[in-house]
């Protein structure tokens, strides 16, 4: 779909033109075209293009249950504030969220002549040569209707595409008397059948948001969880301390990465999952083996360890009809039979759930007129902030040349998970060191998304005068790290320009 290679001289002059496509309204692309709309003429002519029919991206198809992790200030487009009044700390539903990046576009539609296109896929999106030089070549046609595509030209394009999160699809089993469902269908479940038990199969973030959406609809079902290695999650009552406590204890995120990136060395991806667990996670005392960045608070966790009726730490494979009732087989050989009519949650893995790797996206086209947002050529682990860095960098030509690196997220995710804990705390580290060096406090100072903005600004600042001190010797340190990894792995990860 980002074909960049491509270089073609057959674009019509009839073709209509833009200063910028962007393609994706979720997070990424939102926080993408707002950066862009700074450095873009008053009234520049603007195409914002996405398959979904409102903005928002995956915020409009996630289960309604779903809530952000983090507080919902530090998940916005640009600076742009919540409309509301709610407490600092609380963590918007999804339609919260959906609600607040549509509301982006306003504020953005003010600076720029801004044109939508929804329920409308992208199928090319490259660089040509054309008489007025290199420029970004879009084709796109309503959903599932091919036949009728549109081509336009613009001088850059944006595309952020996210990850692409396809829904999932309810486990199949061999059992009759069981119900198997998707998180989309939980609680209309509950409603139809209930009393009926409830296995939760992922122990990831969707895994426990079912477990606390199942005990706030009726606590006292008897729930178990499958939650396979298990999963860490970063202790947000530690790193997101309330009231005055947020001027004495938690420490900022900025140094919660750097003590990642320093304890990963390319080499020792086991021991620094172990020292996430330990030293940040909300449960230090399990063997928990998956680490994905997810946040939970102590009170959570409490919640959902007093609600559980049993946790398996293994995978399930099947259910079938026994004579003593449905029985789960598990991947160790181990059986367990549960209750007829148990309604089972398919909370397995959110990324990367094709079988096949995505096509290589590089971040930039040769001439610089395509930006791909994208896992393969990725400049950070999280899409949101490479929307609003990336595009500034590359509006304000600093984007190549500066030692920021770009790592395939993707590939080393599946090649070893725990590689890619500390490879993507390196990247994400090392590229904020570097863009505190290149870009004035006044820019970093309007990223919304930055974790560190919780905390008041005299502990940004003595953060920022640490991060600067230091960020000599912890630059060459994380180069050291990815390039070992690229070794290792056989993945990319290298300097960017
Ligand atoms: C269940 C779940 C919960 C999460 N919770 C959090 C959280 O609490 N906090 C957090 O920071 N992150 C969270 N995340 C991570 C999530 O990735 C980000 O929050 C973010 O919303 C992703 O934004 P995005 O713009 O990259 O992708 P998306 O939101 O997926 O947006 C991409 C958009 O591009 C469009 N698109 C793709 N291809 C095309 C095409 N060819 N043509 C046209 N349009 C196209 C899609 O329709 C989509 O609207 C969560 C993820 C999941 C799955």
């Amino acid at each position: 779909m980002l074909d960049q290679g491509q270089i073609r001289t057959d674009a019509s002059s009839e073709t209509e033109t833009y200063e910028l496509v962007v393609v994706g309204a979720g997070i990424a692309g939102l926080n993408a075209l707002s950066a862009a709309s700074e450095y873009l003429p008053k009234g520049a002519r603007v195409l914002l293009v996405d398959q979904k029919d409102a903005p928002g991206g995956m915020w409009n198809t996630a289960y309604d249950y779903v809530r952000l992790h983090q507080p919902h200030p530090m998940f916005t487009v640009g600076d742009m504030e919540w409309n509301w009044r709610k407490p600092r700390n609380y963590l918007a539903a999804r339609d919260e969220v959906q609600n607040h990046l549509s509301s982006s576009l306003t504020p953005i539609g003010a600076k720029v002549a801004l044109e939508t296109e929804f329920m409308q896929t992208v199928a090319r999106c490259v660089e040509i040569e054309t008489g007025q030089g290199p420029m970004a070549e879009i084709a796109f046609h309503p959903n599932g209707e091919p036949g009728t595509s549109k081509t336009v030209l613009t001088k850059r394009a944006i595309h952020a595409s996210g990850l692409n999160y396809a829904l999932a699809q309810p486990l199949a089993f061999s059992s009759k008397s069981v119900v198997s469902i998707i998180p989309q269908d939980l609680r209309m479940t509950l409603n139809m059948h209930p009393g009926a038990a409830v296995v939760v199969v992922g122990g990831g973030k969707t895994g426990m948001d079912s477990v606390l959406a199942t005990l706030a609809a009726d606590p006292t079902r008897r729930i178990s969880l499958i939650q396979g290695r298990g999963t860490n999650f970063l202790n947000r009552t530690k790193y997101l301390p309330t009231g005055m406590k947020r001027w004495t204890s938690g420490e900022l995120v900025s140094r919660l990465f750097r003590d990642l990136a320093l304890n990963f060395d390319g080499d020792n991806e086991d021991n620094t999952l172990a020292h996430v667990r330990k030293n940040h996670s909300t449960d230090a005392g399990t063997d928990n083996g998956v680490f994905l960045y997810g946040l939970q608070s102590e009170e959570e966790l409490a919640k959902i360890m007093a609600g559980l009726t049993e946790t398996f730490a293994d995978y399930l494979v099947d259910v079938a009809d026994t004579p003593e009732g449905p029985q789960m087989t598990m991947r160790s050989g181990a059986n367990s039979v549960v209750p007829e009519g148990s309604i089972f949650v398919n909370c397995t893995g959110s990324f990367f759930r094709d079988e096949a790797v995505q096509d290589p996206m590089p971040i930039l086209s040769p001439n610089n007129c395509v930006l791909g947002i994208n896992p393969r050529d990725g400049f950070h682990f999280l899409t949101s902030v490479v929307g609003f860095f990336a595009t500034h960098l590359l509006y304000r030509d600093q984007l190549c040349g500066r030692g920021f690196y770009t790592l395939d997220h993707e590939a080393l995710f599946r090649k070893n998970r725990n590689a890619w804990v500390g490879a993507s705390a390196a990247q994400a580290y090392m590229n904020q060191v570097i863009a505190v060096q290149t870009l004035p406090f006044m820019l970093l100072d309007r990223c919304g998304l930055d974790l560190d903005r919780w905390y008041p600004l005299p502990r940004r600042m003595a953060g920022l005068m640490r991060m600067k001190a230091s960020a000599t010797r912890d630059i060459a340190h994380c180069r050291r790290t990815l390039d070992r990894v690229a070794g290792r792995f056989g993945v990319h990860a290298g300097p960017l320009g």
